[in-house]
């Protein structure tokens, strides 16, 4: 039994299904929040998703629940669909020795289905505010016995609109009843809705720095902006990563980035607005079963989405407000495990990076971008690693046999192993080390400090001389057909963005008239009328050969060099 759950006043069946959920010691929002619920205080509670903060408003209700009482004594409201799911798991998970009865109610669901379980008994109900509206407007949600109502990330549900119809239903409820309101923060809407609907709350708030787990490392690193991608994929080589998310501004920018990773080896799933709820779920699902390592995702598709375990957070984009990178970062690390938070941003970025410091009271570090060496030698030691493994189990009676036929011909049994680990090695080179250029972070830092002086006529010739200094430099070094990556030819072709081409359909196309790996084509830029592609130097020839036959869209397109 864990004692200090016990000391909460929790009752012996909550005590004992924490216990066996493995859970040791309350969480502080937990500590905090129960004692204040099971004595009937309205609460506020501004924590975040990963603090527990679940089990901190569902044990309390759950002790409190009425045995034998035929209408719905609980509502939890939450932003999105996901939540409410994983709250009515929780709430299953925690009530089983209560027999409690639980219902998630969410837009997209058979109202049928939902009136039909409503109409059997519930005792505890989880939903989106439109859904749960609705239900009431139809009078087949009857909250005249509720004791207890939650509002769950409620900035979250007032940033998604939901502003007006919380307070609908917040309107609808007996007045003799409790309310507790969880948030990452307090806008002042949320502030006046407080005082209108609950009474002298008691407040607990969890340190900002608490808010982000401590078990998450924060990182940075500075990037050029157009190198970003290439960043992304060294990290890629050299961080252990088990699951990731990767934050983007917008939706396009999602669909881009996901074709960009898949086309380079990284497969990786786009979650956006533009999913509907049955291939959202889908995505979800095969990236919980860890069918899907990748995520790419907005700020606005990945609100309450219950997904645990994350080893990695990427901030592809920063988000523009402090509070976003919060609820990002809130996905990795939770229940004690470690998880990292990497952003990227260009060094004109920086002020955004302190102002989120100062709002979670958390220090980023600068971590260094991976360096070619550093990932080759990377590469050396993981198949090293894996050879190590397979020498241990000793498997490989056939491929003996293989090099025993060798050896007898006269071959060098050392050389055979070298040769055997070459032509392993020839997927390497399908995976070229994006090629990155140096962060002029000295320059930047110098032209602050003197701000008046950078937009002086002398400091704008300078700059303007210096931009063309070094397109010539460029050219020099790569040649006119060149690509700025080392090793990569730029071919052209007359359609782009306004005529749908993705970099999906430029990567297909290519790859499957003039028979190469698709992964190894480079950075692709689609213009509105035209796109730019780099084609590894060794497959120019053929990728030309074959350009009457490309399509896209069912349009014919012709390649050309740049
Ligand atoms: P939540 O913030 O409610 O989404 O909870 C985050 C995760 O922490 C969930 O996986 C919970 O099962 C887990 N959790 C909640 N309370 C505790 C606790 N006291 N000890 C260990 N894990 C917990």
């Amino acid at each position: 039994m864990t004692t200090e759950f016990a000391q909460l006043g929790l009752m012996s069946q909550l005590d004992q299904t924490v216990s066996d959920l493995g859970y040791i010691t309350p969480t502080p929002i937990q500590s905090e929040i129960i004692p204040l619920m099971l004595d009937g205080n309205d609460v506020i509670g501004q924590a975040q998703t990963g603090t527990g903060k679940t089990a901190a408003f569902m044990l309390p209700i759950l002790q409190t629940l009425e045995r034998n009482h035929s209408g719905i004594q609980a509502l939890v409201l939450t932003p999105t669909r996901e939540l409410a799911i994983q709250v009515a798991k929780a709430a299953n998970e925690y009530g089983k020795r209560l027999n409690v009865r639980v219902l998630a109610v969410y837009g997209g669901q058979r109202y049928n289905l939902q009136i039909n379980r409503l109409r059997q008994g519930v005792d505890i109900v989880v939903g989106t505010p439109g859904r749960l509206l609705d239900l009431i407007n139809k009078k087949v949600l009857d909250l005249s016995s509720l004791r207890t109502v939650v509002l769950d990330e409620a900035d979250e549900m007032l940033s998604m609109g939901f502003m007006e119809d919380m307070e609908e239903i917040l309107s609808t409820l007996p007045s003799e009843r409790q309310a507790a309101l969880f948030s990452a923060t307090i806008p002042p809407k949320l502030g006046r809705m407080i005082n209108k609907y609950m009474h002298s709350p008691k407040s607990v708030t969890i340190k900002s720095k608490h808010l982000t787990v401590d078990a998450t490392e924060h990182q940075y690193c500075l990037v050029n902006k157009e190198d970003k991608l290439a960043v992304l994929t060294r990290l890629f080589e050299i961080e252990d990563i088990t699951s990731a998310i990767i934050f983007v501004r917008t939706r396009v920018g999602t669909s881009d980035l996901v074709n960009e990773l898949t086309g380079r080896g990284f497969p990786a799933e786009a979650l956006n607005g533009d999913l509907n709820q049955q291939t959202r779920e889908q995505v979800l699902n095969r990236f919980r079963s860890n069918q899907t390592t990748i995520l790419v995702a907005t700020d606005v598709a990945a609100r309450g989405l219950d997904i645990n375990d994350i080893s990695h957070v990427f901030n592809y984009d920063l988000p523009e407000e402090p509070e976003l990178y919060v609820h990002r970062v809130g996905r990795t690390g939770r229940a004690g495990k470690t998880g990292i938070a990497i952003s990227l941003l260009a060094t004109r970025e920086l002020w955004r990076l302190h102002r989120i410091e100062g709002f979670t009271k958390q220090e980023i570090t600068r971590k260094p971008i991976p360096t070619t060496e550093e990932i080759e030698e990377h590469r050396k030691t993981q198949l090293l690693e894996e050879m190590t493994t397979w020498l241990d189990r000793g498997r490989c009676r056939r491929e003996l046999q293989m090099v025993t036929q060798l050896v007898e011909i006269g071959h060098d049994p050392l050389k055979i192993a070298a040769i055997a680990l070459k032509m392993v090695r020839r997927e390497e080179k399908q995976r070229p080390i994006a090629q990155i250029s140096e962060v002029q972070e000295e320059r930047f830092q110098n032209s602050r400090r003197r701000t008046p002086l950078s937009n002086s006529p002398t400091r704008r010739l300078q700059n303007s001389r210096r931009k063309i200094k070094s397109i010539k430099k460029r050219k020099d070094r790569n040649g006119a057909n060149s690509s700025y990556e080392k090793g990569m030819v730029r071919l052209t072709f007359g359609a782009g963005r306004s005529h749908g081409v993705r970099p999906a359909d430029v990567v297909g196309t290519i790859a499957y008239h003039a028979k190469f790996p698709g992964n190894t084509i480079g950075s692709i830029s689609i213009l509105d009328k035209h796109t730019l592609v780099d084609v590894p130097q060794q497959y120019v020839e053929q990728t030309l050969a074959k350009s009457g036959e490309y399509k896209i869209h069912k349009r014919a397109v012709k390649l050309n060099l740049a």
